[in-house]
């Protein structure tokens, strides 16, 4: 039976990588990858040569997206194994890797194992650094740019759970001054730039972590997964 296997790699430091991923990359037949161009990096310095080929990220009806998905399920009809990897982290999650993985498990309903080999993934990095309340919490992965951001504040507000997102750099000053708007009073860790030489976890009022964002500029670059509780 052909085999898809889903493998976690590195949020930022290569030393990142779990063993069995990198038996799994060597062995398999084709690596499907985000971005060959990062994944690159983390086959070289592995040694790992196997061909890689990029998947599509969003619109499938598109013809060359088409073509690919057909590309991918005709080589796992002939029983060859693929590997997915994203640009960083766990394939899946809050990128485009979902929606192939997606396609893969409604085409085949057998035939194919889907396997996953867990690493690294921000969002647990992030929480399980931050001493804050992780006995039960709810992702919400990106946020949106504008219908439902209000809506959704609102909700982090209101519950009781904590809530983690992923930010990026352009638009981590104003979803804090929604903070400050919608929950002055809850507590705020804004995890930046995990596992790299900059990594921060900062914790605070959402009105302390604004104003030291505010007075520190540098430390508005960057990656960044957000924590509210
Ligand atoms: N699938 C990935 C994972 O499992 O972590 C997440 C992919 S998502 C497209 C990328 C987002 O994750 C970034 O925009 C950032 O919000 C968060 N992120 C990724 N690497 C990070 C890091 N080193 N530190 C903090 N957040 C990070």
């Amino acid at each position: 039976m052909a085999k898809f296997y889903i493998v976690a790699t590195p949020i930022g430091n290569m030393g990142d990588i779990t063993l069995r991923a990198i038996e799994t990359l060597k062995s398999v037949d084709l690596i499907l990858c985000e971005d060959t161009r990062e994944t690159k990096k983390i086959l070289d310095k592995y040694n790992i040569n196997k061909p890689t080929m990029s998947y599509p990220s969003d619109d499938y009806s598109r013809a060359g997206h088409a073509k690919k998905i057909d590309k991918i399920f005709e080589l796992l009809e002939q029983g060859k194994n693929l590997a997915l990897v994203s640009d960083a982290g766990t394939p899946g999650i809050s990128d485009p890797g979902a929606m192939l993985i997606n396609k893969i498990k409604t085409h085949f309903s057998h035939g194919v194992d889907v396997i996953p080999i867990p690493g690294p993934s921000a969002v647990i990095a992030a929480l399980s650094a931050s001493g804050l309340p992780t006995h039960e919490f709810t992702f919400l992965g990106f946020l949106p740019h504008k219908k439902g951001r209000e809506t959704l504040f609102k909700e982090i507000a209101e519950s009781e759970r904590t809530m983690v997102f992923y930010e990026s750099p352009h638009r981590i000053l104003k979803t804090l001054e929604s903070l400050v708007k919608f929950c002055p009073t809850k507590k705020v860790c804004i995890a930046r730039e995990l596992t790299k030489i900059y990594e921060e976890l900062k914790t605070g009022s959402p009105a302390e972590v604004l104003e030291y964002l505010n007075k520190n500029p540098e430390k508005q670059r960057g990656e960044f997964t957000v924590i509210v509780t």
